[in-house]
């Protein structure tokens, strides 16, 4: 009798395309999962897709195929998310970084532009997929990046680690553990402050739907009314911004027309919303008078 795990007749033949034609997922994620295990590029799954696969690349393929069919996310399952042309480590205790985020980043961008060496502050880094895009964009900009979860900072550090310059003008990101404002020293004033907080009012089903059940639910609701967390930013951005200093928030569908209202009754300028490329107002900020 054998007692080594020897493939069966059928395994022992299997290739790439094989894989990829029985597979019960999408063809994208399908592709995803097995570029990640075999370490091949997208071309690599076409001109290699005859070459037959040893027996553990198979099974360590079925295995993520499986776990994705039960619902956990692709990003998970492959330790990363491409986030403004960055790819970035992923883990369970991060929220995965959105396409649709990358309006705040551009939109932040545009604000600092022209100004040497801003000041920007980044609430609920998470992966740190804000704070290091603007970092890799503008070497020259000083970035702070706040986070309560310790576990979310090692990423967003591992995330700033990798993916920036250790050499960049404005030097390398000062993280916080810490909610919201309260640790920031507060004699610092930043050109701007930029958030994706949690937004999604508690009782919302999405919540028990799709990626979301496998994200930290802590980066995703208040547990209340979706605003809790944009209120305390609004309330607090004033003592924290430089003169003409910028505050934008990523928020919800449907919320755009309250941040706007906190925005204002702060005493925010230029108060507006942004579109998605879905068309719907993702993203409202405001100047603090100079
Ligand atoms: N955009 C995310 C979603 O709706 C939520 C992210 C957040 O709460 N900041 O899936």
């Amino acid at each position: 009798m054998r007692t080594d795990a020897a493939p069966d007749v059928k395994d022992a033949a299997i290739t790439a395309d094989a894989l990829l034609r029985a597979s019960p997922l999408p063809a994208l994620e399908a592709r995803m999962l097995l570029m990640h295990v075999l370490g091949w590029r997208r071309t690599e799954l076409i001109t290699r897709g005859d070459q037959v696969l040893d027996a553990a690349r198979v099974a360590a393929y079925r295995a993520l195929e499986a776990r994705r069919a039960g619902g956990e996310p692709v990003a998970q399952l492959v330790g990363a998310r491409e986030f403004y042309g960055l790819t970035f480590e992923v883990t369970p205790d991060v929220l995965i970084p959105r396409p649709e985020t990358e309006l705040l980043v551009e939109t932040a961008l545009a604000a600092i532009e022209g100004m040497a060496h801003p000041r920007v502050l980044d609430l609920g880094t998470g992966s740190g997929a804000i704070a290091v895009a603007i970092a890799s964009a503008r070497p020259d900009a000083r970035v702070w990046a706040v986070d309560r979860s310790v576990a979310a900072l090692d990423v967003a550090a591992r995330n700033a680690q990798h993916l920036l310059d250790a050499k960049r003008p404005g030097g390398p990101l000062t993280f916080a553990a810490a909610s919201w404002y309260d640790t920031l020293d507060p004699s610092l004033r930043f050109e701007a402050i930029v958030s994706n907080p949690p937004y999604i009012a508690s009782g919302d089903p999405h919540l028990d739907q799709g990626d979301l059940r496998f994200e930290p639910r802590g980066a995703l609701t208040d547990e209340a009314d979706g605003l809790t967390a944009l209120r305390a930013i609004v309330a607090g951005a004033p003592a924290h911004l430089a003169p003409g200093g910028v505050l934008w928030m990523e928020h919800g569908y449907g919320q755009a027309e309250a941040v706007r209202a906190l925005l204002a009754a702060q005493g925010f300028a230029e108060v507006r919303s942004e579109k998605d490329l879905a068309g719907i107002e993702r993203i409202s900020g405001g100047r603090i008078g100079a």
